[in-house]
């Protein structure tokens, strides 16, 4: 397989590090809010990767750090008068429910930032013990000019962030030694979770936490490094300062960065205001189609989001779940056992297309490509399958077609809509189990209607439940 390398600016063919081995680190939300749709573009771009690696026999190490501790954390911490982690135990709730809905594996690890202090504490030791960071009352800084291949990634040339950064260092960023020096450890505030550390009580700074949690959960060379393309500088070039600075070795061997999903042209963002949260977008449409939509382009074209678009990605889909059911219907009814000439002869066909679809995702994952392939595949089911096709065509027609679906993450069944009678049905049986004192059954109802998305609340009339 070949991937761009936003390194190297060229598609390179990718060696693992261990045979048969992949450890890949994508950079995670910030859970202060529920996920808006461009944050969901790279969860689905580097979950198909992910799918895509172990369909050709990687055991993948897949880590994704959720950034608990943040400023804007605390900002809503400090806005609803709870602590910082009762809001973010609840995003990373609600994030986790939106990833599932878009068939976004869970990651081999999710590690959170304030889990792992310790391990960031030693990172910023280490640092200091080579030179590379310094203390100035109680904020530690990375001296970035001791690092010479800072700004390899972005290819960023030191002399001009430097003058870009002169008015920072006017405007009271006079502790540091240089402009370009950034933070490892900040010192408390009032009313900021904090943790003690050899330069009192205080909390990483955010680039530091990849830096951590990658060599901890892959190791200090990583295979590749993930996330969207705003990342690239100053975060990623961070993280490649500190780790390579630290361990003494080169961090990521392929960094793949995606483009953004954009609205009206413009980048998607909380801070723009211009953004749909996953949620808000789930009610209008399943997130199935979201995730066709996301892998209807290639992951480094931007990505427009508009109505048009998602509602022929909609379209596209209902084609291929149509199909799907088309032919595992012939499977079931199939009377003749072994294929035609004809029939071996499509057969082949299906392996050409097997091999078409391969070549595109070989080809720095080209999803647009893929899917391309996938709708050939869907014209010659509907043109060959029917209700005369042998049961050896139609299951090698289901096989592949399955397959080349669940590369993509998308489901080739519909979407079960749970019906208002059978809520209450279930709602019934759980009022039945509590008066028999059945509480594990009556648990097990309301969480799994939870899981489809209908959360029941007591009250003095009874048994209410809502759609969330
Ligand atoms: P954040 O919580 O802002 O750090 O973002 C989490 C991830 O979403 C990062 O990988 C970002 O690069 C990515 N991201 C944010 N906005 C967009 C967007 N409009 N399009 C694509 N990716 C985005
Ligand atoms: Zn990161």
């Amino acid at each position: 397989m070949k991937i761009y390398n936003t390194m190297t600016r060229k598609k390179e063919e990718f060696v693992p590090i261990r045979e048969g081995k992949v450890g890949i680190y994508v950079c995670g939300p910030t859970v202060y809010d529920f996920i808006h749709i461009g944050n969901a573009r790279p969860m689905i771009v580097f979950d198909t990767l992910r799918r895509y690696l172990t369909y050709l026999g990687y055991e993948v190490n897949y880590v994704s750090n959720f950034t608990d501790v943040d400023d804007k954390i605390i900002k809503r911490a400090n806005e609803e008068g709870v602590e910082s982690t009762v809001i973010s135990e609840r995003y990373i709730a609600e994030v986790k429910k939106d990833m599932c809905s878009m068939n976004v594996q869970e990651a081999t690890t999710h590690p959170k930032a304030t889990e792992e202090i310790p391990d960031m504490i030693a990172l910023v030791e280490t640092l200091i013990e080579k030179g590379y960071a310094y203390e100035v009352n109680g904020t530690v800084y990375f001296r970035t000019r001791q690092f010479k291949e800072y700004g390899k990634l972005s290819h960023k040339n030191l002399d001009d962030l430097r003058s870009g950064n002169r008015s920072l260092k006017v405007s009271g960023e006079d502790e540091k030694e240089d402009g370009l020096d950034f933070v490892l450890w900040k010192p408390k505030k009032e009313g900021e979770p904090s943790w003690p550390s050899p330069w009192g009580e205080g909390r990483p700074g955010w680039h530091l936490e990849c830096s951590c949690m990658s060599k901890k959960y892959i190791g200090d060379v990583i295979d590749i490094h993930a996330g969207g393309e705003d990342l690239i500088f100053p975060h990623h070039e961070n993280e490649i300062a500190q780790s390579e600075a630290a361990n003494g070795t080169e961090f990521a061997r392929y960094w793949m960065h995606n483009a953004f999903l954009k609205i009206n042209n413009e980048k998607m963002s909380k801070s723009l205001g211009n953004f749909f949260t996953v949620r808000e977008i789930s009610e209008k449409y399943p997130l199935q189609v979201i995730r066709f939509f996301m892998l209807s382009a290639h992951y480094r074209s931007p990505l427009n989001f508009s109505d048009d678009l998602v509602e022929s990605a909609k379209n596209g889909l209902e084609r291929i779940v149509t199909a799907y059911e088309k032919v595992a219907e012939a499977a079931g009814k199939a009377t003749v056992s072994d294929m035609t000439a004809q029939e071996t002869e499509y057969a082949a066909k299906i392996d050409e297309f097997l091999k078409k679809y391969e070549a595109a995702m070989d080809d720095d994952l080209n999803t647009a490509d893929a899917i391309s392939v996938v709708f050939e595949l869907v014209k010659l089911l509907n043109t060959t399958v029917n209700a005369d096709s042998s049961k050896a065509y139609c299951d090698k027609m289901a096989t592949v077609f399955k397959q080349l679906c669940d590369i993509l993450g998308i489901e080739t069944v519909r979407e079960q809509e749970l019906l208002d009678e059978d809520i209450e049905r279930l709602i019934e049986e759980r009022q039945q189990a509590r008066k028999n004192k059945d509480f594990a059954r009556a648990d097990e109802i309301r969480n799994s209607l939870l899981e489809q998305g209908i959360a029941l609340e007591d009250t003095r009339e009874g048994v209410k439940w809502k759609k969330i």
